[in-house]
């Protein structure tokens, strides 16, 4: 039977880097009215799987991860199974397509963290995440990412990005799916059957974030010294709001 879904398709847990914890996760969701929420911790599926088992009678449960490409971060969303670290983005998408789940490019435009146009352009990802509640210049960035995405033709979707149980479903994607299973949904968002809508955290909330993943993005000394140098290019870009 048709579905109109509401799901927050970006939410970390304790098993990654959030404070926030799987009971608490899931409260909040069903206390906003959300159908189901997208597991998407770092590197890891571990909670993702836990959540499936434990929470499936209250809320739908897309398992998944979000990679620390090369590139910047990629979200893979229906998979099980965590995937080998140092890859580039295409070789992840690669990976997460074998396996039949979906890559979306998340936080698009944000320096060291979410890929710009041209690698976008170059990895054709089944969906861009235009909306990402964590994210400096919400409306501004939002307009921005819901452009690109437009202009390839490329489905939207929306997330909290929550670090923290208490912002899950500050944005989310509502789905036109054919049902609540897994593949149908997936095949919504493929299809673009999606709307993304939300508001952003709490300033102060989102600050700290910024500042944590840059820092984190900054140790690993995983950027390379050209798609450094586009970065500080597109800060320049974002902070004269261009
Ligand atoms: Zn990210
Ligand atoms: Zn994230």
């Amino acid at each position: 039977m048709p579905e109109r879904l509401k799901m927050d398709l970006h939410v970390h847990t304790v098993y990654s880097d959030s404070s926030g914890r799987l009971e608490d996760i899931v409260r909040v969701a069903v206390e906003r009215g959300l159908d189901g929420i997208a597991i998407t911790d770092h590197n890891t599926c571990e909670a993702a799987a836990l959540a499936i088992r434990r929470y499936s009678d209250r809320i739908i449960v897309v398992p998944g991860l979000e990679y620390d490409a090369r590139e910047g971060h990629l979200l893979a969303l229906g998979l099980v199974e965590a995937l080998p670290t140092g890859l580039s983005a295409p070789e992840i998408s690669r990976h997460v397509h074998k396996r039949g789940a979906l890559v979306v490019v998340p936080h698009p435009n944000i320096p060291l963290l979410g890929m710009g146009r041209e690698e976008i352009e170059d990895l054709r990802p089944d969906a861009i995440e235009t909306l990402n509640s964590a994210m400096p210049f919400y409306n501004w960035l939002s307009r921005r990412n819901a452009r690109l995405a437009d202009s390839l033709r490329l489905p939207q979707t929306g997330g909290s990005d929550s670090h923290d149980g208490s912002c899950v479903g500050d944005s989310y994607t509502v789905i036109e799916s054919d049902s609540r299973k897994m593949g149908d949904i997936l095949k919504a968002i493929k299809d673009g059957r999606t709307t993304p809508e939300g508001r952003p955290s709490p300033m102060f909330y989102r600050a700290r974030l910024m500042a944590g993943a840059l820092l984190h993005r900054a140790m690993k000394g995983q950027v390379q010294e050209s798609k450094n140098q586009r970065s500080e290019v597109r800060m320049v870009d974002i902070l004269l709001g261009q």
